[in-house]
């Protein structure tokens, strides 16, 4: 899953990361490199979306 947004501040491409939770699940995120700003990526149906298919 690509995601392709902008800082909302610097306006600079964000870069897809993970995430990583205390029960071992990876969730994906998008970083600023500019400011370390960080979001999660978009939910579907209320929960994380995940590479899982
Ligand atoms: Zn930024």
């Amino acid at each position: 899953m690509a995601v392709n947004a902008s800082c909302a501040s610097c306006d600079e491409p964000l870069k897809n990361d993970y995430l990583k939770l205390d029960d071992g699940s990876m969730v994906q995120i998008s970083i600023c490199p500019e400011c370390e700003g960080k979001i999660k990526s978009p939910q579907c149906c209320g929960e994380d979306m995940t590479c899982l298919i």
